[in-house]
């Protein structure tokens, strides 16, 4: 399991990333049939040395579709329980398996049901930063790309239970301009972090940037409305999935982007187009589970075949329905 708040979260240290990490990281992959995968959250040097770079649904379609016996999923727990969800024959490992991720933690299964019994017959949409027992109380999983357009895939009459991150629900609930959809107070400790006041600020400083924001993060409403103020020209907000971020960054014509994320996020964006200058809103949003996928870490894990993921088959089976319904609908991708 995921570690909570209260374990002790000292990341494995002690391995520079240096050549012959990297070769025996690589040899190692080889030896285990593993595929590496790594978020676009991770350190720079994990990234480097993965076979694939994306979102967390991204990377666990990949890892579904892959030939490989072993996923290495560097990234946090939920994610990798996404990826044993639909890959289920498959070996997945995560290098440690204290990175858990705040915002999945703000709902647990029993605290979903309670909700639910609290609107019998409403419809349960949950975003895919839950855990497996969550998502196997759930309805539909959607990412912050097609989250707008599952709750519109959902007949009027129909209650919507939407969880677990509030910014997300609040961005879907003015999109949609449905009053029977109700968002559970979930949020992360990261994206929280990124206010409206720190982004006016950042914006004025840099009146010619765009401005790349994810919709969960605190500010997307600020932006939103600094852009219908005028404040900052609606052109240059883009409410932005992160996988989506990378595919603006090739298309914009900007040469300073401001970033509303999580700061790893810098590094794939700056890979995409070395020629824009890319700027954190908050150099503080960084997420301290998402750091503790080590080199150190990364290296124990192929040695040891440590830490395996593990999901019962009925909660797996009952949330791979829940996830595929999130795949049929609307965009793909996108998910954090
Ligand atoms: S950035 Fe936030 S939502 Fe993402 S993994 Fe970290 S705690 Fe979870």
């Amino acid at each position: 399991m995921a570690a909570t708040l209260a374990d002790d979260l000292t990341p494995f240290s002690g391995v520079q990333p240096d050549g012959a990490w990297r070769d025996e990281v690589r040899r190692l992959a080889r030896e285990r049939d593993a595929v590496l995968l790594a978020h676009n959250y991770q350190l720079p040097a994990i990234q480097d040395i993965a076979d694939h770079t994306g979102d967390s649904l991204a990377l666990s379609r990949i890892a579904a579709a892959s030939d490989a016996s072993t996923i290495i999923f560097c990234g946090v727990h939920f994610m990798a329980e996404t990826a044993k969800i639909l890959a289920p024959d498959k070996t997945v490992l995560i290098p440690d398996a204290r990175a858990g991720c705040s915002l999945a933690d703000s709902i647990d299964a029993a605290q979903l049901r309670a909700w639910k019994a609290e609107h019998p017959g409403a419809v349960v949409v949950s975003y895919v930063n839950t855990t497996a027992e969550v998502k196997a109380e759930t309805d539909i999983c959607c990412t912050s790309s097609n989250a707008v357009d599952v709750v519109r895939s959902i007949p009027e009459d129909r209650e919507v239970l939407f969880l677990p991150d509030q910014f997300l629900g609040a961005h879907v609930k003015r999109e949609t301009g449905r009053d029977n959809l109700h968002v559970w107070a979930g949020e992360c400790h990261v994206h929280a972090g990124i206010n409206g006041p720190e982004l006016a600020a950042r914006a004025a400083a840099n009146p010619d940037a765009d401005l790349f924001v994810h919709p969960e993060c605190g500010c997307a409403t600020s932006a939103l409305y600094l852009a219908g103020e005028g404040v900052v020209p609606e052109t240059q907000v883009k409410i932005l999935s992160t996988g989506d971020m990378v595919t603006e960054a090739r298309n914009t014509r900007a040469t300073t982007v401001l970033v509303a994320t999580e700061i790893g996020m810098l590094h794939q964006l700056r890979l995409a187009a070395p020629e824009i200058d890319f700027r954190a809103v908050n150099e503080r949003a960084s997420c301290r589970y998402m750091k503790m996928i080590t080199p150190a870490a990364l290296l124990r894990s192929l040695r040891e075949g440590r830490d395996e993921v593990h999901v019962d088959a009925t909660t797996a089976a009952r949330a791979r329905g829940a996830v595929q319904r999130m795949i049929e609908i609307g965009k793909p991708g996108g998910a954090e």
